[in-house]
């Protein structure tokens, strides 16, 4: 079994989605999986829908909105009279009247219910899409399959549950979304933004695929993303390892969770470009010919935090454990950390904008001070020798380095 994933970029309108079908004759489409994204930036106009919702604002108009572009795809796709264009108004007509029904104020709660719903349209589309064609497949709901707790916007995967009702599937071809869960109560929850490719490795780690693909708008990993950095060149082998830390430090082409059950079954896994699927793109696993190239990565949005005792005393394990604790109920995700005598500096990854809150808990006991908006900047792998460069024309407020790693955060 193979697994292909494809992201929002690669089944943005219906010229994308044709190119989908391309993709797959290139590569022979038996006995595989597809996960499948919202299309374009729907999951982003689906949030909007949410805080609209929450505002107590129009968020009718803007469901509309989304609804029309879905029609627009499917009538580059369909003929007029194809039963697709009833499941869509159907699939608008109940997102509206869940908001109309709904009594939760639970934001994450809501969110989930709804954001989801770019996935399950964009994968309706492509799959009745492709069985016109006579790309024969059966549409997955993947709610049915990964199970999660419910801990809304980042679930956390049973790998139990899942793996014995990913188990059931038999080798044939299927297309299902990524991105999506649900909880005991059989409630959706999504396993984080960019999660799709996560999506894509649960099934592959519970179907012991033979090899996962990503299909991206670049040719593969690059040293660094093509449209924040100049001169990057593409890497054609790296470890699980490598890809891992590149992911853990920001770069966005691989979700961080996707690599580690991959690795864990030594599944290969490509990235490849859906505008040239016959070129090789990157190849992700255990290889003799690992590349250590030198390679950055910006984390933008930021937060950067120093936290020091009121009396001037040692910042000692029991005020660690204090912070970490705060860190861990706010769900607040640490970047980067660097402690000296008196003072603890972390780089914050702030999802659920609770950064205020936990400010004011730690000023009940500590000095701090807050930097809202700045990003983490790290070299892989870098040349000692020729760093200057990277100090230039940037406003450093904190610099790590380790091995061959350079990390700086910067305003
Ligand atoms: N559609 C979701 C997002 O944009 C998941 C994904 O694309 O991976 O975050
Ligand atoms: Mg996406």
């Amino acid at each position: 079994m193979k697994i292909f994933k494809f992201g929002g970029a690669s089944v943005k309108d219906a010229e994308s989605v044709k190119n989908v079908s391309m993709v797959l004759k290139s590569q022979g489409f038996d006995k595989c999986l597809l996960v499948i994204s919202a299309m374009g930036k729907t999951t982003n106009e689906l949030e909007k829908v949410v805080e609209l919702y929450f505002k107590k604002e129009d968020y009718q108009t803007e469901i509309e909105k989304i609804k029309q572009k879905h029609i627009e795809i499917a009538k580059g796709l369909f003929q007029n009279s194809h039963v697709v264009f009833d499941e869509i108004n159907l699939f608008f007509d109940d997102i509206v009247s869940f908001l109309r029904r709904n009594k939760s104020p639970n934001y994450n709660f809501v969110y989930d219910q709804v954001v989801s719903c770019g996935e399950m349209i964009s994968t309706k589309i492509v799959s009745e899409y492709l069985n016109d064609i006579e790309f024969t497949n059966q549409w997955l709901d993947a709610r049915d399959y990964i199970k999660t707790d419910d801990s809304y916007r980042d679930g956390v995967v049973n790998w139990q549950k899942t793996e014995e009702f990913i188990s059931t599937l038999n080798s044939i071809c299927y297309v299902t979304q990524g991105f999506i869960g649900s909880d005991d109560n059989n409630f959706t929850v999504t396993l984080g933004r960019e999660g799709s490719d996560y999506s894509a490795a649960i099934f592959a780690y519970c179907l012991n695929a033979d090899a996962m693909t990503i299909w991206k708008d670049v040719p593969g990993v690059m040293t660094g993303d093509p449209r924040k950095f100049k001169d990057v060149s593409l890497l054609s082998n790296i470890s699980y390892e490598e890809a891992i830390e590149m992911a853990y430090y920001g770069a966005s082409i691989i979700h961080p969770k996707t690599l580690q059950p991959l690795q864990q079954k030594n599944i290969p896994f490509y990235v490849k470009s859906f505008v040239d699927p016959t070129k090789d793109g990157t190849k992700v696993g255990a290889s003799d010919k690992n590349q250590h190239e030198e390679s950055y990565i910006l984390k933008e949005n930021q937060t950067l935090l120093k936290i020091s005792t009121r009396d001037f005393s040692f910042i000692a394990e029991d005020h660690m454990s204090l912070v970490f604790g705060y860190l861990s109920k706010y769900k607040i995700k640490v970047s980067l950390m660097q402690n000296s005598a008196i003072s603890l500096a972390l780089c914050l990854e702030d999802k659920f904008l609770k950064i205020d809150e936990l400010n004011e808990e730690l000023q009940k006991v500590f000095k701090t001070d807050v930097v809202k908006n700045v990003s983490l900047f790290t070299v892989r792998n870098a040349k000692m020798e020729n760093i200057g460069k990277f100090y230039q024309e940037k406003s450093v407020l904190l610099e790590q380095i380790a091995k061959n790693t350079l990390q700086m955060v910067t305003q």
